[in-house]
């Protein structure tokens, strides 16, 4: 079994963006902007910060306040869109319940959607055409081919289908040639479409819930849970991580696999809407 190193992965990408960045003529510029006060966001939002001062882009973050209405939003994101400093822009999710997160991916410009969550993004993706895709997805997607993972003709089984990962995973996968097959909630046995799995990806928020029994012998196993476990102390995946790295070929942790991956790949996107 060998262990896909996040970690390693995402320095090595950090290294040739930093190498990238002193060729650019335009420098890039992140705006981040974010509503109300959702802890988990802060945090997220630091991150990005953090790795954009260390690969010297511009960062500005916009805080709106958690009682703005739809247009006053909409109306940053326009300025934001005409603004020719500013090359990327992200709205951190989530926004407040009483705000429409479709429209407002919608407004941002599709050549500064550097999550490509507009709609514009979204079909291009799915329709196999180069855009920017949505961070997570994309990240696994060099994961798999540091570790020169073919997909090609693959079985592949994508557990989930979020519109951040599971969805945007399927799609990518289909267009590098895989054969795609999409779980979710409602899938009737699970186990005998994972079983079938020559690379399965699990995003579905439940710890350690593909236990070894539903996974092939040999199988590339792409784990991009992030569940914290207050009994346990710990931040687990969606795989029983232990049961099932005896059986599979690849694997990667939970933490210190996807996760540092998604930033990376964010920080790429960023850099490419200033190329
Ligand atoms: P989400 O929006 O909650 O979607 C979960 C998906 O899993 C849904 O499609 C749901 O099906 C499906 N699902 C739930 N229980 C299932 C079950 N028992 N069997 C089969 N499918 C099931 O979650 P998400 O945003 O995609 O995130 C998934 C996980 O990835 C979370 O742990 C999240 O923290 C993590 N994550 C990690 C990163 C990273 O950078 N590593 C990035 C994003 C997310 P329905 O559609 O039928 O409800």
């Amino acid at each position: 079994m060998i262990l896909i190193d996040g970690k390693v992965i995402s320095q090595k990408i950090k290294n040739d963006l930093k190498r990238k960045m002193n060729t650019l003529i335009k420098k890039p510029s992140l705006a981040v902007i974010r509503v109300g006060e959702d802890d988990a966001s802060k945090i997220y939002i630091d991150l990005k910060r953090k790795m954009c001062e260390e690969l010297g882009i511009i960062f500005t973050e916009y805080h709106l306040d958690e009682d703005i209405q739809q247009e006053d939003l909409l109306g940053l994101i326009h300025r934001l869109n005409a603004d020719e400093e500013t090359t990327a822009i992200l709205l951190q999710s989530p926004i407040p319940y009483h705000l429409n997160i479709l429209e407002a991916f919608k407004a941002i410009s599709p050549e500064k959607d550097v999550d490509g969550f507009n709609p514009l993004n979204v079909g291009k993706l799915a329709i196999g055409q180069q855009t920017y895709a949505p961070c997570t997805p994309l990240g696994i997607m060099k994961l798999l081919s540091e570790y020169n993972i073919n997909v090609e003709g693959k079985n592949c089984v994508v557990v989930g289908r979020s519109n951040i990962v599971g969805r945007p995973m399927a799609q990518l996968l289909l267009n590098a040639n895989g054969t795609v097959t999409v779980c979710h909630s409602k899938t009737k046995d699970l186990k005998k479409i994972t079983m079938e799995a020559d690379i399965l990806v699990v995003a579905i928020g439940r710890p350690g819930y593909i236990t070894a029994d539903m996974v092939k012998e040999g199988a590339v196993v792409i784990d991009v849970g992030i569940n914290r476990v207050s009994y346990m102390k710990k931040i687990v995946g969606d795989v029983d991580f232990e049961n099932v790295k005896r059986k599979c070929s690849y694997i990667t942790p939970v933490p210190g696999g996807v996760g540092p991956m998604t930033i990376i790949t964010l920080m790429e996107n960023v850099i490419k809407t200033a190329e």
